[in-house]
């Protein structure tokens, strides 16, 4: 009699299941520390996070990478440990594409750029496109309708 195979649904998501809810403790205790005022503690644990997901070949979502500090481990919270601004370097800061979240740590200065205009801007093009198919020019519109929809990813 043959053996029946085990369906998907039983197996394990992932093979090292008590690593993700330890990198999971330690991202959120260390969130909670700094929160508390114990910066340094805070860094700890995310430097054990990150030794940890390297001996094991985890990799973190960028969601979760840019709350730390590549530098110095500190753990980046907006107004706490960091500061972000919107920097433009276009000529006169006119292509609103061009638009990069500039993240810098407050204990180390150390500088994260993240572009936040290129999703717009990727809107832009397709819809000048379609606008050639069709016949007539979008170029001066495009900017008003840029800013509506920004930070939708969706579209
Ligand atoms: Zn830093």
């Amino acid at each position: 009699m043959a053996r029946k195979k085990s369906t998907n649904s039983t197996t394990p998501r992932h093979p090292h299941p008590h690593l993700f809810a330890r990198l999971n403790y330690l991202h959120q205790s260390a969130h909670l520390l700094l929160a508390s005022g114990s910066a340094n503690l805070s860094r700890n644990l995310v430097s054990t996070a990150r030794t940890v997901a390297k001996r094991a070949v985890i990799r973190f979502d960028p969601s979760i990478k840019r709350t730390w500090c590549k530098r110095c481990d500190a753990v980046l919270v907006p107004g706490v440990s960091c500061e972000h601004r919107i920097e433009n370097l276009s000529r006169g800061g006119k292509k609103a594409w061009a638009d990069v979240l500039v993240v810098r740590c407050w204990r180390c200065g150390c500088l994260k750029r993240f572009p936040v205009g290129r999703v717009a801007h990727e809107k832009e093009r397709n819809e000048s496109g379609k606008a050639r198919e069709r016949g007539y020019d979008v170029t001066g519109e495009g900017k008003e309708k840029e800013e509506d929809t920004g930070g939708d990813p969706t579209r």
